[in-house]
């Protein structure tokens, strides 16, 4: 579709003949005219491949602006020149400088100004969409007088996830154009609709295909396209203050049981301008500017931006090049079984051995339920499944691009497997392993080309967790590296490069929190309370919850293997615990670990008591402290990646920035003075690490991928 619509873009253009006089003088924007006088303006935003509002493009619009209102057309067309789409936004890299509300007001008010006179011209505009339109590009059509979609647009409001909510007009004349109850929910959750769905809200005039667009055009220039607007009974019922009120004091509260407001300020303040201010459009404008300011200059929206730039450096990291046609997995358990689905899904063709049937059906029916959970279509989730073939024989391998194991944490088993399938493999297919403790050192003993074998580290549930640890060692070929990462990539996930070793970093750090809550409840502590500790610094889930959900034989084992291979002055585990794994109290998968599991979920009782910052600390600076090891023995590369690869493989809080971000916050002197002082108190499992030593001595570069 995208493809068709730069090819309808550049016959236009052709169409039109050169006309330097009348292009403009302008890097980011084309602007023409047609023989019925109608101006066609095209955003090309220079060396990128998506369309973002960054300070020149919006500088060039002014000039744009005041050529039309100089010269003006009978009616004027707003289009993307990009393939992907009308615009996906701001420039998010340039929010990174924005932290004094004064000079970010007066920014704003400038854009402000441009997107009125825009919506004041005294002639018909319309806004021709095709890909997504999202933040500051569907604030720009919403400026427009008619919105057309090409089938397949997707519009959205995404500011909720940088910590922030619209700043460029988006409240006001999104509350005035819809049902305002679907505005402050597109604005609240940052959800995406299609193009249907917003033609059914009243976001769009008219949903049609590329080859209609220009007829489509010229009817809404000519005022022959009439858009259905929502009925306006329901938004003068919210329009009444009581009403707002209540309705707000609701969405406070489920806001509230997603993100809590003491992390993520945005939506209360999204929730109290449309409850003080949403029947004043004028005075929304104003009170949007100053909200928008106050948030951006936080520390919770500047580590939210920061997570988005994390994200964009490890999408960087996959690259773009993808050559994976066909993936064949081995074992189709808990792991190989998702991982396998998860690949068919993203549009590969998947083998899947077994030593047995069962496991593969099991597998099977485990996808087959994943697609109808994730699919919006019918003809999508058949596709899906048909890529998925079971295998019993493992003919696949002679096919795959790449081959991974995901048998059982076995050395010897493994090694056979891979004696097995190496002759059989296409020389230019990679070997990987699913191991999550093994080193690769061992693994790659007796290969034939050692420099094929590659980790990739998946974490459960496939589905859900986007990091991939892309394991290397000392003999891995670059290209196989890149070439694994470049695939993780294609199955839209993070790939987080590590060296092997043991734990890798996610499981590395995670072990000693999770060993920590076991020897806080150890001490009488209540699960409860223990969850609610970490759970108030930001953590997705307790990590007494989260304990019970891997299986404590699964944290014991990778407890163990942890203290074998790593110089880490824990104490053993207590016997107490060594007896609740020997009874079978192993947690969700048994019923009952720490909590009592019902229906998929821990029992748990309400908690009254305040945590205190000693239990904060004792559960989540041997985490900070483990990820400095890591970065100082070089098994990461840098700071960002840390962050990055704890942010998406643990949850780890995102509006803190990521581990090493949240330690820069506290500074590495005051976090080493608490850290000896818990090791005096506790034991030298707290003695902060050498690396700490150098660490406030250096700053880290703000992550500032390249525009994609
Ligand atoms: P699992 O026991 O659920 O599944 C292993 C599957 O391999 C079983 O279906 C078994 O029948 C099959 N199998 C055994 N021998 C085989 C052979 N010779 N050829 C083909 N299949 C064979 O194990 P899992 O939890 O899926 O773990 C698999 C791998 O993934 C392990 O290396 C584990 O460390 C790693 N891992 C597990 C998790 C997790 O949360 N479970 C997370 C990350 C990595």
């Amino acid at each position: 579709m995208a493809g068709t619509a730069l090819k309808v873009l550049q016959a236009h253009a052709l169409e039109l003949g050169p006309q330097p006089h009348d292009s403009g003088p302008w890097t980011n924007w084309r602007l023409t005219r047609d023989s019925d006088g109608v101006a066609w303006l095209l955003l090309d935003k220079a060396g990128s491949s998506a369309n973002v509002l960054s300070a020149d493009v919006l500088g060039e619009f002014e000039a744009v602006l005041a050529e039309i209102e100089n010269n003006r057309p009978s009616g004027l067309v707003i289009r993307s020149a990009k393939t992907s789409g009308f615009i996906a936004g701001a420039d998010i890299t340039e929010f990174t400088s924005m932290r004094d509300p004064i000079a970010v007001e007066e920014r704003l008010d400038k854009a402000h100004g441009l997107f009125d006179r825009l919506d004041r011209l005294k002639l018909p505009t319309v806004a021709v969409i095709h890909g997504f339109c999202l933040g500051g590009g569907l604030e720009l059509a919403l400026a427009c007088d008619h919105r057309i979609a090409v089938d397949g647009a997707r519009f959205g409001f995404p500011e909720v996830l940088l910590g922030l909510h619209p700043g460029l007009g988006g409240t006001f004349r999104s509350l005035a154009l819809l049902n305002p109850l679907t505005a402050m929910d597109m604005m609240l959750t940052g959800r995406t609709l299609d193009a249907r769905k917003a033609k059914a809200a009243g976001l769009v005039d008219l949903v049609t295909e590329e080859r209609h667009v220009r007829a489509a055009a010229k009817a809404a220039i000519g005022g022959t396209l009439k858009a259905k607007r929502p009925s306006s009974l329901t938004s003068s019922a919210l329009n009444l203050p009581p009403v707002r009120r209540m309705v707000a004091s609701r969405m406070r509260r489920q806001a509230e049981a997603k993100a809590p407001s003491a992390f993520y300020p945005a939506p209360y303040a999204l929730i109290t301008l449309w409850e003080r201010f949403g029947n004043d459009p004028r005075i929304l404008r104003r009170e949007e500017v100053r909200s928008f300011a106050r948030l951006i200059a936080s520390d919770a929206a500047q580590n939210l931006i920061r997570v988005f730039l994390l994200r964009e450096t490890l999408k960087k990291l996959a690259g773009r090049e993808h050559h994976v046609h066909h993936v064949h997995v081995i074992g189709a358990g808990a792991m190989g079984g998702d991982i396998a689905a998860w690949c068919a899904w993203q549009g590969l063709s998947v083998t899947l051995a077994d030593v047995s049937p069962k496991p593969l059906g099991a597998a099977v029916k485990r996808a087959s339920a994943l697609f109808e959970k994730i699919g919006r279509k019918r003809t999508d989730i058949r596709h899906a499944l048909d890529r998925l073939t079971p295998d019993l024989v493992g003919s696949g391998v002679a096919h795959a691009d790449i081959v991974i194991e995901a048998a059982p944490e076995k050395l010897e088993l493994k090694r056979k497997i891979f004696a097995d399938i190496e002759p059989r493999m296409k020389p230019t297919a990679i070997l990987a392993t699913n191991t999550s403790s093994i080193p690769l050192q061992e693994l790659r003993e007796g290969l034939a080309r050692p420099e094929r074998l590659v980790g990739v580290h998946f974490f459960n549930p496939v589905s859900r967790m986007q990091l991939v640890e892309v394991v290397t060692h000392d003999r891995l070929d670059p290209e196989v590296e890149a070439a694994a990462r470049a695939f993780v990539g294609q199955i839209d996930r993070l790939p987080a490069p590590v060296k092997s070793a043991p734990g890798f970093l996610v499981n590395r750090a995670l072990t000693p929190y999770l060993f920590e809550a076991m020897l806080l409840v150890g001490e009488g502590m209540k699960p409860e309370e223990v969850d609610e500790a970490a759970e108030r610094f930001g953590m997705p889930v307790g990590p007494v919850e989260l304990a019970d959900q891997v299986g404590l034989d699964i944290c014991v084992s990778v407890l163990e293997e942890l203290r074998a291979g790593l110089d880490w002055p824990v104490p053993a585990v207590p016997d107490w615990l060594t007896t609740k794994v020997a009874e079978g109290d192993l947690g969700r998968k048994t019923g009952k670990g720490f909590y009592e599991w019902k229906d998929g979920q821990a029992v748990k009782n309400k908690v009254d008591a305040e945590p205190s910052q000693e239990t904060t600390d004792r559960l989540i600076l041997p985490m900070v402290n483990m990820c400095m090891a890591c970065l100082r023995e070089g098994i990461v590369a840098n700071e960002d990646i840390v962050d990055a690869a704890m942010i998406f493989g643990t949850g780890f809080a995102p509006f803190l920035g990521g581990p090493m971000h949240y330690a820069r916050m506290r500074s590495s002197s005051e976090l080493q003075a608490r850290m000896n002082a818990l090791a005096n108190e506790h034991g030298e499992r707290f003695r902060p690490d050498p690396g700490w030593k150098t660490f406030g001595a250096t700053a880290p570069d703000t992550p500032h991928p390249e525009p994609a």
